[in-house]
């Protein structure tokens, strides 16, 4: 059986098995569940891509050296290979992505191609997690059943959420670790194989909305998690001030603060979600690509979103002034 890199997942009910195979060998990954795979990739620090992204393209023909090409190529390389070690799947995905364009480089030209290509490979990752962070933002901003949020995420979103995966059938007498059953009744493993990040996420995505496993937005802090039980948990377990209290133990007491002294204001940063969510939906069911008006693209919106998550968080701790976070409210309207 010819094997090429990726990542190789096989799914067991709500869990999968993941094993990174180089060419050579495979490395299984800890088994993990999709909403934890989902709620960990929401949470990576992208910012070291985002300011590489602003480098690489100031980077032209015109202005760059062969030799500075090979150096920040070379940087790039470094940076994909580091990042985020403690959950390395999505390194080497980024990875396998960068290894894809195998052609020998050799010319001034190819380099810039390579550029133009890392480029393109960066945003769609970056792009990634602001799709699926207004996605999981609206999720769990909808109160409702399981059935009426995922039908709030989906409803006219089909072209959107389409995606071809490539399937692996492996019959258990493949005698690698990477092919141990993970369905002992059945004589085979289903698996998919995964050349790249965003499809992995769409992936995982998909599966995580298939179960209700209480993913929960935090009321206080704007971060996700998974709620230990059926009842709606509002706050999450993370630490938040110095002497270690968590977001559990502070937050309500803030945000009911801010309820009763605040209200117009808190009214106001809600009408801005909705508003700005729609001119979101709005851009994406036109044909064309063309921005126009009050259009607004994903990356636009979770990118004001997660800085109005912050502006939030540090207005009831004192640190903003109540006009500094009405002007977060308003930044893109
Ligand atoms: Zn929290």
């Amino acid at each position: 059986m010819y094997l090429s890199r990726g990542l190789y997942v096989f799914p067991n009910k709500n869990k999968i098995r993941r094993f990174m195979y180089d060419g050579e060998e495979a490395i299984e990954l800890p088994e993990i569940t999709f909403e934890r795979q989902l709620v960990n990739f929401l949470e990576i620090n992208l910012t070291p891509f985002n300011e590489a992204l602003d480098k690489l393209e100031a980077y032209t023909k015109e202005n760059t050296s062969t030799d500075e090409f090979l150096k920040v190529m070379h940087a790039i390389g470094i940076l994909a290979e580091s990042f985020c070690q403690d959950e390395p799947v999505y390194s080497f995905l980024l990875c396998t992505q960068f290894y894809a364009y195998s052609w020998e480089i050799t010319d001034f030209n190819q380099l810039y191609e390579y550029k133009e290509y890392a480029i393109e490979m960066l945003r769609n990752m970056i792009h990634a997690q602001s799709f699926f962070f207004s996605v999981a933002d609206a999720y769990c901003r909808y109160e409702g059943t399981h059935e009426e949020k995922v039908n709030k995420v989906f409803l006219g979103r089909e072209r959107i959420f389409s995606f071809q995966l490539e399937q692996v059938i492996a019959h258990t007498d493949v005698n690698t670790k990477m092919f141990q059953i993970t369905n002992p009744k059945l004589p085979y493993n289903r698996g998919y194989r995964f050349d790249n990040l965003p499809d992995y996420i769409w992936y995982i995505f998909l599966h995580a909305m298939e179960f209700d496993v209480n993913f929960s937005q935090c009321d206080y802090c704007g971060h996700f998690f998974i709620a230990k039980t059926k009842k709606k948990t509002r706050y999450c377990d993370r630490g938040r001030t110095d002497d270690g209290r968590t977001c559990k133990q502070i937050g309500p007491q803030q945000i009911y603060k801010l309820r009763i002294n605040h209200s117009e204001l808190l009214a106001d940063y809600d009408r801005a979600i909705n508003r700005n969510y729609r001119r979101v939906e709005r851009y994406e069911l036109k044909l064309d690509d063309e921005k126009q008006g009050k259009d607004l693209s994903y990356e636009e919106y979770a990118d004001w979103l997660q800085s109005l998550h912050a502006a939030k968080l540090a207005f009831m701790s004192g640190e903003l002034s109540e006009e500094e976070f009405r002007e977060a409210i308003h930044r893109i309207d």
